[in-house]
């Protein structure tokens, strides 16, 4: 066990190294490099951060199916290669695409990229080929192309598999992203270390310095991750859950709560709404201390096995809780939770729990109006706009449970937002690989956001929240972001009903 634990640090250490590395070789010297270059050769646009395909970068967009470029004869083994047939190009889905709609490139809509998968599972397209990457990693995973496609195309599961054909573009990426998605993401320790980190950095003085004297521009994508840091509230260090919270009332169910990973330390307060909020609507809440990382952002990434072990683990804690339900408040989460019975459906060992799992996962608003909201009494007078965050939109097409909630809070606003089902181009750390892309999508959302005349935008996605309020921030606009659960607890008057040490209710 010791061991294991010495191998996790080593292995983050060697990551976080390669990491620095990795953004000191992107920020410094590749782009010292290009510019030399491009002195004496012109500049081709293709490959940079600004050559994405985004107008006016200067890179010949693969507008038409017939320029993919192909290689290779052999077919490869496609995992669910049978889905790509759904596919009949009708092209209903395109309008819905967030990457279409910014780039115009038939190779950047859904239709374009599972015509690019059907060709890498005959043969004719070598998943390593650089078009097929930029391509299936420009997507942001948000499966709104899933909700507008009328023969029912599983996308997302298309496009993870994809993922997961493609190999890594060096070993430096390689080792950084599994250090964090991998290692640092499931580790308590690493992560509540980041949670220091970050609250010391904000509140000794050395973020604002960083900000104003532009410190790490030389690295952009260093840069890029600092200045999405959202602003953290509460103590310096933040207290564990409670492993368990009785009903307020008669007890309709028990459930067991996934309080997330980096969202447990960013955003504590939100975990302490929804214990609050459902003990308050009659469940006994229990919260395994030695719960994992769910897995999605590793298998949105390609890397089915780190997912497929995280799964695993998850499913010995939670079973082990004997709960009714097993609750998240994140959308993304929430989701992956759901997928775990096709994630491990070809173990031998897994395949049944693993469905018995994902039929007792529940978002946070599903579950609250399957059993009933018990009304609650005290006046929130805010005027709020709500975002649907795509794992919950599309992922686990929860549309409506959300805003019945959110109308039944006493003295509550609600303005909906045009296009509120269009992603916010947070998507995972699609924000943090794709910067251009992700600011290009934040743009449209914020225009949209900003028209509202809201003060409060709700998103229930702690990746959404973060972009938003990084979005908010960088426009000067003062509007708080939240998730409905605050809000709930807040006319719950549950807030500050959890004590920080004991657990049981007040
Ligand atoms: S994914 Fe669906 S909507 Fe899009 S082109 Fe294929 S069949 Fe048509
Ligand atoms: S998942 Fe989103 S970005 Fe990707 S193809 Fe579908 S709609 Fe477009």
């Amino acid at each position: 066990m010791k061991l294991k634990r010495v191998g996790v640090w080593v292995a983050v250490v060697i990551g976080a190294t390669a990491l620095v590395a990795d953004y000191v070789y992107d920020g410094l010297l590749r782009r010292s490099l290009r510019r030399l270059l491009s002195v004496v050769r012109p500049e081709t646009g293709d490959g940079d951060q600004a050559g994405d395909g985004l107008p006016g970068s200067g890179e010949p967009a693969v507008s038409n199916i017939s320029e993919v470029p192909k290689s290779g004869e052999t077919p490869i083994e496609f995992p669910n290669a049978e889905l790509i047939r759904a596919c009949v190009h009708c092209g209903l889905c395109l309008p819905f695409c967030p990457t279409y709609n910014v780039l115009g490139v038939e190779m950047d809509s859904p239709r374009g990229r599972i015509y690019q998968m059907k060709l890498v599972a005959e043969g004719k397209l070598s998943p390593d080929n650089p078009h097929f990457h930029k391509h299936i990693y420009q997507c942001l995973d948000c499966r709104a192309c899933e909700t507008a496609c009328p023969s029912g195309v599983q996308y997302g599961r298309l496009v993870e598999a994809a993922r997961s054909i493609i190999p890594p573009r060096s070993n430096v990426e390689e080792a950084a992203r599994r250090a964090i998605l991998a290692g640092a993401l499931n580790s308590d320790p690493i992560l509540a270390m980041i949670g220091l980190g970050s609250r010391l950095y904000q509140r000794s003085g050395l973020q604002s310095l960083v900000r104003s004297t532009g410190l790490l521009r030389p690295i952009p994508r260093l840069n890029r991750m600092e200045s999405m840091l959202p602003e953290l509230e509460g103590s310096l260090v933040v207290a564990p859950l409670p492993p368990i919270v009785r009903a307020e009332g008669r007890r309709r169910a028990r459930v067991a709560f996934l309080s997330g990973c980096i969202a447990a330390q960013f955003f504590p307060q939100t975990n302490r709404s929804t214990i609050a909020v459902l003990a308050a609507n009659g469940c006994d809440v229990l919260t395994p201390p030695d719960q994992g990382c769910c897995g999605a952002l590793q298998n949105h990434s390609g890397d089915r096995e780190t997912a497929k072990n995280f799964a695993r683990h998850n499913i010995d804690v939670f079973e082990r809780t004997g709960a009714d339900y097993y609750v998240s408040n994140s959308a993304g989460c929430g989701s992956m939770l759901k997928e775990y019975g096709e994630l491990l459906a070809d173990d031998p060992l897994y395949a049944a729990p693993a469905a018995a799992f994902a039929d007792k996962a529940r978002d946070i608003t599903e579950l609250l109006v399957e059993l009933g909201l018990r009304p609650p009494t005290h006046q929130v007078a805010v005027r709020a706009t709500y975002q649907d965050a795509c794992h919950l939109r599309h992922g686990q097409k929860i549309k409506d449970q959300p805003r019945e909630l959110l109308a039944a809070i006493p003295g509550l606003e609600i303005v909906e937002m045009t296009r509120s089902e269009w992603c916010c181009g947070s998507a995972g750390i699609y924000n943090v690989t794709q910067p251009v892309l992700s600011e290009s999508i934040l743009e449209m959302k914020m225009e949209n956001v900003i028209a509202t005349g809201a003060d409060t935008i709700l998103a229930a996605n702690p990746g959404c929240l973060i972009q938003l309020q990084h979005g908010l921030r960088e426009r000067g606009v003062h509007m708080r972001a939240a998730h409905p659960v605050d809000l709930l607890a807040e006319a719950y008057g549950a807030d500050e009903r959890l004590d920080s040490n004991g657990g049981e209710r007040k």
